[in-house]
């Protein structure tokens, strides 16, 4: 699975993080909610980022765990190939071996973001890329006055301004992947 990061308020600020943690005997307690979260349904492990004391640490949350359920977001109108889902924590409790004890703060769930959006970034560009190819087809078939619309500059213009900036992102994403 994914990190889990994202709540229903707050997603580009995961410093609003409102899902907390509390300690008790032998573990502690985890209630809260998280949103958008890729494959939780099926995963077996969640890494769930919740606050304790006021920071934010990792918690491995296990499949089956009492009051932890993870439904799946039904509809999405897009990004169909995956599973989205919910994850809700209702006094689940978490073993202390279960809190990741190398993590303290925002640090460790920004560097998951880090990775996840590089791995996005690759990904928006072959939407773009299917955008452009489908694009190309419709005016190789669409015919006006006799002829393809491909044939016309203004339509030329138009797929070589996509093929460039499409060109532009991959050699962006190539760079970052040497950085
Ligand atoms: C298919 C899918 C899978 C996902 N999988 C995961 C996952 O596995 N784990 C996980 O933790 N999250 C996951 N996410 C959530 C994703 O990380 C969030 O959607 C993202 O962080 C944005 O949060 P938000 O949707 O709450 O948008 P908001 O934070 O509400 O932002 C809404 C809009 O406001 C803009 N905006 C926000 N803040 C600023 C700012 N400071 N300056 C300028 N513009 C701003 C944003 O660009 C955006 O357009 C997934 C999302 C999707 C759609």
């Amino acid at each position: 699975m994914f990190p889990v990061l994202t709540e229903p308020d707050f997603g580009s600020n995961p410093g609003g993080t409102i899902t907390k943690a509390e300690k008790t005997d032998g573990g502690y307690i985890l209630n809260g909610a998280k949103m958008w979260i890729t494959n939780g349904t099926v995963a077996d492990i969640a890494v769930v980022w919740a606050k304790l004391d006021g920071r934010v640490r990792g918690f491995l949350v296990e499949k089956g765990t009492k009051g932890y359920s993870a439904p799946e977001t039904k509809g999405k109108l897009s990004l169909r190939a995956s599973i989205t889902s919910e994850l809700v924590f209702e006094d689940c409790f978490i073993p202390d071996e279960n809190l990741l004890p190398g993590s303290d703060g925002l640090k460790s769930p920004l560097m998951c973001l880090t990775q996840a959006r590089y791995g996005i970034a690759w990904g928006v560009i072959g939407l773009a890329n299917e955008c452009y190819s489908t694009a190309l087809d419709y005016s190789l078939s669409r015919i006006q006055f006799g002829k393809p619309i491909a044939s016309l500059q203004i339509t030329q213009e138009k797929l070589a301004y996509m093929q460039t900036q499409i060109t532009k992102a991959q050699l962006l994403c190539y760079q970052l992947a040497k950085t």
